[in-house]
């Protein structure tokens, strides 16, 4: 007689792309049982928000990714779509499950759904469960000395290196036995899904980023030969290339922040001329990444309500004429043009410019962080809901450890500063490519022969600024020291 077929387990995708360093999926190995590996489409339930073009883009081919890779392990990806909360406890009753195992995720809405289904599922006597496999620290794990929540950064980070020691990275699971779901359960195909864009603007995401966990190693290992030595002096040059550009496979899971932690400590014989101050430069940005996780969790309406709450007052100015030129990159300010193409093409910005195009928007235009929080969503690769939130809120002024209100960036000595020789903006604004850097960071102020020289028209083959840098700079001022002071 043959043996019965055991209880199937069921592992649960979301934002943990990835077989390695995976507790969820490690989880459901142990149980020595079938696994059903699944990832929900889920575009209906409330609160949780839909993914920009550029994510949506990165999720195709992350799920491709992660399919092949559990292929060789023995079983397929399997994509349902609706309702988490429908599809994952009638999957699990309908096939018998045993177990679900998932790794957290951090948004209220999210959260609520999970406890629910965590309810539901063991009201059918099924085990479900959750895991940390996103961050190094659980948000609720750290509180300040007088207890609570923290809002300024590194007494935030003092504690988490304090308390943390991350575990080694676990190996991906060497072979997972596979189940036959019922006809009924009705996975469809990935690109059922629709998540590549219907009109081909993707071609310049494709030539930068292989999404998947190869692709996020691949990008760790290149990191750390090339880019680690230099990284905490260089990483704020618009024109190198010193910083990782992890973020979208962070963001997506497709590597975790353990074995980006366990490698940089680890990394001396492949980044031999990489100084201590280079490793913690790079692990306190995984802190940024942390903490704004932190305050995303105690203040869930990060994206949408002003941390501070002063700031509501604000007198933000409606002028959607100025914000398709912002996020067009038609502002006639070189730097901030150069930026918007580049994150449009490429679904990816420089730190340094993310902060100078986000103050140009926020304070020289007036234009509410909220709009630009949006935009950066849409198309960023790494749009992130802690990251970009705080960030955005973080540069306007009216976040937890935000920069002061009156530093407004301007962005053409920043240009000066950070992009010297100006080879970033002559690849991304070239209709400017002949110009010196000293006329390049302020085309306006160049006499009219060498624009002429250079075969440009302001106003024609490049836009006069929408507005001037000096008094865009004192209606900012203006506008913030009018606020509440408290
Ligand atoms: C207006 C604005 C919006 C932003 N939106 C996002 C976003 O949607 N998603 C996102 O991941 N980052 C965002 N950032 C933070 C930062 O710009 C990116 O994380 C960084 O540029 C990613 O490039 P990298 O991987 O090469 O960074 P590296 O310098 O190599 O840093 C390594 C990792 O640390 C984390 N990190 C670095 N800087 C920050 C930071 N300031 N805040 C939080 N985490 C950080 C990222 O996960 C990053 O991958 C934003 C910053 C600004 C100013």
């Amino acid at each position: 007689m043959k043996n019965p077929v055991k209880a199937p387990v069921i592992v649960w995708f979301r934002e943990d792309l990835r077989l390695a360093d995976n507790r969820a999926l490690e989880a459901a190995a142990a149980a020595k049982a079938p696994v059903v590996a699944i990832y929900v489409h889920d575009e209906i339930s409330e609160g949780v928000r839909s993914l920009g073009g550029a994510s949506r883009w990165w999720l195709h081919h992350s799920l491709a990714a992660l399919d092949a890779g559990l292929a060789e392990k023995g079983v397929r990806l399997n994509i349902l779509v609706g309702a988490a909360e429908d599809v994952v406890p009638r999957l699990a009753r309908d096939i018998g499950a045993t177990l679900v195992t998932w790794s957290r995720r951090y948004g209220l809405a999210e959260r609520e759904i999970d406890a629910r289904i965590k309810r539901a599922l063991t009201a059918d006597g099924i085990t479900a469960e959750s895991f940390n496999d996103h961050l190094l620290a659980e948000p609720w794990e750290l509180e300040t000395q007088s207890g609570g929540p923290f809002r300024v950064y590194s007494p935030f980070w003092r504690a988490l290196t304090r308390a943390i020691d991350p575990p080694a990275p676990l190996p991906a699971p060497k072979h997972l036995a596979p189940f036959a779901l019922p006809a009924k359960a009705k996975p469809v195909a990935l690109d059922a899904l629709g998540l590549l864009p219907r009109i081909p603007w993707d071609s310049g995401l494709a030539k930068m980023w292989s999404p998947g966990e190869i692709g996020a190693h691949a990008r760790l290992k290149q990191f750390i030969a090339e880019g680690l030595a230099g990284y905490a002096e260089g990483r704020d040059r618009i024109d190198r290339t010193h910083t990782s550009r992890l973020s979208p496979h962070l963001r997506f899971g497709e590597i975790s922040p353990r074995q980006i932690w366990h490698a940089i400590r680890a990394s001396e014989s492949a980044a031999p001329k990489a100084t201590p101050t280079d490793r913690n430069k790079l692990l306190a940005e995984l802190g940024w990444r942390e903490f704004a996780y932190h305050l995303l969790y105690h203040n869930p309406e990060l994206a949408t309500r002003n941390f501070a709450p002063r700031f509501d007052a604000f007198p933000w100015q409606k002028n959607a004429k100025a914000l398709r030129s912002w996020q067009t990159g038609k502002t006639g300010i070189p730097i901030v043009d150069a930026g918007l193409r580049e994150l449009w093409h490429t679904g990816y910005m420089h730190n340094r410019v993310r902060m100078i195009t986000a103050s140009f928007l926020i304070k020289h235009l007036l234009i509410d962080w909220r709009d630009g929080e949006k935009w950066f969503w849409d198309t960023l690769v790494d749009a992130d809901p802690a990251n970009n939130a705080a960030s955005w809120q973080w540069v306007a002024g009216s976040g937890a450890d935000a920069a002061p209100y009156f530093r407004v960036f301007n962005p053409v000595l920043q240009a000066a500063k950070f992009d010297p020789d100006g080879h970033y903006i002559k690849r991304w604004v070239p209709e400017l490519a002949a110009l010196e850097p000293r006329h390049l960071f302020e085309p306006w102020a160049a006499p009219p022969m060498v624009l002429s020289a250079a075969g440009i028209t302001l106003g024609k083959t490049y836009p006069m600024p929408i507005v001037s840098l000096d008094q865009g700079r004192e209606r900012a001022l203006a506008a913030y020291a009018a606020l509440p002071k408290t």
